[in-house]
């Protein structure tokens, strides 16, 4: 199995590139905000749970993210692989999802991180705000508060799978069909 984890801060085009991933590679796609948005429309309980973190651009609790994603593997268990888009988000989270895996004896294959300047992160998320009905992409306070959070409590992530030698990063500026053919490149030499 191919596992992959797209990793990158909002805006980043994790969304995009993981679409085209999952064309070329037929992967699953586990993307948590997705999940959670998909949860909220529905006004579930753990929807509405999810709802009070990510208006405001806070990561929603460890725990319930994880429950959440080990369900979705153990559904999928007999395909060609996973792409994760949006999680792990935090270094506990990168553990349980090991531990997840480890379970079915699968691991991860490789980790591609989108790289974004931070100003280009934040015209990208405005113009998405225009269509995207979030209310996480329409003011700056909260797109300030995703980019914070990502600095603090995801960007640890990066160091955790060096550590496993399963990082790469690619440039995510530049054309959507170009940054995929970098990334089917990293896949190759997964
Ligand atoms: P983006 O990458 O554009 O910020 P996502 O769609 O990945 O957006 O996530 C939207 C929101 O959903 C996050 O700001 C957070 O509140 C919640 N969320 C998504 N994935 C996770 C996760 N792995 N852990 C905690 N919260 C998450």
């Amino acid at each position: 199995m191919l596992n992959i984890v797209l990793f990158g801060p909002p805006g980043a085009g994790k969304g995009t590139q993981s679409r085209k991933i999952i064309d070329k590679y037929s992967l699953v796609h586990i993307s948590t905000g997705d999940l959670f948005r998909k949860h909220t429309s529905e006004n579930s309980a753990l929807g509405q749970l999810a709802k009070r973190y990510m208006d405001s651009g806070d990561l929603v609790p460890d725990d319930v993210v994880i429950s959440m994603v080990e369900d979705k593997i153990r559904e999928n268990l007999n395909l060609n692989g996973f792409i994760f888009d949006g999680f792990p988000r935090t270094v506990n989270q990168a553990d349980a999802l090991d531990s997840m895996l480890a379970k079915h004896d699968l691991s991860i294959s490789g980790v591609i991180a989108l790289e974004v300047p931070k100003e280009e992160l934040k015209s990208r998320i405005k113009a998405r705000a225009k269509t995207s009905g979030r209310a996480d992409d329409q003011a700056d306070g909260e797109i300030n508060n995703r980019i914070a959070v990502y600095n603090n409590k995801t960007a640890p992530v990066a160091e955790y799978y060096k550590k496993q030698d399963k990082f790469t990063a690619v440039n995510g500026v530049g054309s959507v069909h170009s940054i995929f053919a970098f990334i089917t490149e990293k896949i190759a030499s997964f």
